[in-house]
């Protein structure tokens, strides 16, 4: 991603003024939200050294880098539901759309945070089933296009 564009996090800032001063350990995230949309970018940007150092070492399990960057998924969008902090531990509830062969899905996750010494960790998430013929055909389409579901990827 060029310092220029819109950082894909959906935040509407320019990557230089978003996700980029995290991506190269220039600042930290401040808030688990902001934590969350800069690893959600940084797997688009394919950065796993990022990804990596932001995954609390407790529940890494010492995952392989090729394993945490799936990249059969094309993420197109980010809906923050719920963002909630009590004291150093966050929970943020999102979707993640993106792309698998040609069909969209949804990765529905609360995700659990920790702040250590200033930094916010990712630590582990719940994962809830979608069923997306639950979508209204007439609501904005999931994929971020701006079109109507049932114009878009129905
Ligand atoms: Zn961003
Ligand atoms: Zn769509």
């Amino acid at each position: 991603m060029k310092a220029e564009q819109v950082c894909v996090c959906k935040s509407g800032k320019k990557y230089q003024d978003c996700c980029q001063i995290f991506h190269n350990f220039k600042s930290k995230a401040s808030s688990c939200e902001q934590l969350m949309r800069s690893r959600y970018s940084a797997f688009i940007c394919q950065n796993a050294e990022y990804l990596l150092a932001t995954y609390h070492p407790d529940f890494c399990k010492k995952r392989s880098i090729a394993s945490l960057l799936e990249p059969s998924s094309a993420w197109v969008n980010l809906e923050i539901i719920a963002a909630t902090t009590l004291g150093d531990t966050g929970f943020i509830e999102f979707k993640a759309w993106y792309f698998k062969d040609e069909k969209l899905c949804c990765h529905h996750e609360l995700s659990r945070f920790i702040n250590n010494d200033e930094q916010w960790f990712y630590c582990d998430g719940e994962f809830y089933p979608i069923d997306l013929s639950k979508l209204k055909r007439n609501s904005p389409c999931p994929c971020g296009s701006a079109k109507k579901y049932k114009k878009c990827c129905l």
